[in-house]
């Protein structure tokens, strides 16, 4: 494995560390840089942040990214594996018309409000030309593509939600036992063993054979409610929400979480004492405690990483098995991190 990390450094300190002609400038202020982790000049990052920062208001470097790269033996012998979902968009469900409880959060640290309605989203800022995705507040969708492939395959851990539009308030919804190919609809679905309302059916609906009997079904209700004129917009991407079932996977040592690679946070300014938040930012890969593995596909972690403040919720660690990362990779997903992760 080798490790790089990427750094955002203010240009008025770059010469410090870097040559003329090191790393790429981003506008007068910013220089992008990457080093590995080994690099000696890594830990001198880590002195000048401190030094610059007792020094003056500012910071040496500002954002940071740590990508870790594998060997396909790497990948193919790892036991366990963590899915982390790089492609990122707004607006937050919440700002959607989300809704979330939040008496069920953590009193401390706001973390793990259970979300209590369908998830809106503002579909049209939806990444194209992906089939992962996630909101900043860590709600991860997946395109029709991508569910049709784990169902066939059978993965396990997980369920699939409706991904509702916003802006679709006033496009009314189908009653399929109202009308005649809404009914026939149903028959089918059952037939083919995705009953009725579970998330199976609303996968197995979309696909492109079933679309045009949807289709038919729409037609009839917007008859059936005089809604001839109903708008012929281009149709929505259809997308569902991942939601892991399975949520007991501890994060146990030596797993590193921190604010940045050279701060791990000693006084827990981002850490929950009630063990739920562990803190703002993973440094390391992840390490599970084995016998809190359990044995679906997919699993989540207990612990929350990141932060509630705004729209931001914190995120499980997502956990997957060598078959879901064979799925993965025959799929080419693009707008995900892959990394080991390692049974303790
Ligand atoms: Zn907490």
């Amino acid at each position: 494995m080798r490790e790089i990390a990427e750094f955002r450094v203010d240009e008025d300190f770059a010469p410090r560390l870097l040559s003329e002609n090191e790393g790429k400038r981003l506008g007068d202020s910013i220089r992008r840089v990457e080093l590995a982790t080994n690099d000696p000049r890594f830990e001198r990052i880590g002195e000048l942040q401190r030094e610059t920062r007792a020094k003056t208001d500012r910071s040496f470097f500002y954002g940071w990214h740590i990508r870790r790269r594998y060997t396909k033996e790497e990948l193919v012998s790892a036991k366990c594996l963590q899915l982390a979902v790089t492609a990122v968009f707004e607006p937050a469900g919440e700002e959607c018309g989300t809704e979330y409880d939040e008496a069920t959060a953590c009193s401390n640290c706001g973390a793990g409000a259970a979300q209590v309605s369908d998830l809106y989203l503002d579909l049209r800022k939806a990444p194209k030309n992906r089939d992962i995705a996630r909101t900043i507040a860590d709600e991860i969708i997946v395109s029709q593509r991508l569910a049709e492939k784990m169902i066939d395959a059978g993965v396990t851990g997980f369920q699939f939600r409706p991904v509702r539009h916003k802006a679709r308030y006033e496009d009314e919804p189908v009653d399929l036992h109202q009308v005649p190919t809404g009914r026939e609809i149903l028959r089918r679905a059952e037939e083919a063993g995705f009953p009725h309302p579970t998330g199976k059916f609303y996968v197995w609906l979309n696909r492109a054979e079933n679309r045009v009997l949807f289709e038919q079904a729409r037609a009839e209700n917007a008859t059936l409610k005089g809604e001839e004129d109903r708008r012929k917009g281009k149709p929505m991407p259809i997308w569902y929400q991942l939601v892991v079932t399975a949520t007991d996977a501890e994060i146990v040592p030596p797993t590193r979480v921190g604010i940045d690679p050279f701060d791990d946070d000693p006084k827990g300014e981002c850490r929950c004492p009630l063990g739920d938040l562990i803190g703002l930012n993973l440094l390391s890969e992840v390490s599970i405690r084995a016998a809190s593995r359990g044995d679906t596909d997919i699993v989540a972690s207990r612990q929350f990483i990141g932060t509630r403040r705004g729209v931001l919720r914190p995120r499980r660690a997502i956990l997957i098995s060598p078959r879901m990362w064979r799925l993965i990779e025959s799929e080419k997903l693009r707008g995900i991190q892959i990394e080991v992760a390692h049974l303790a």
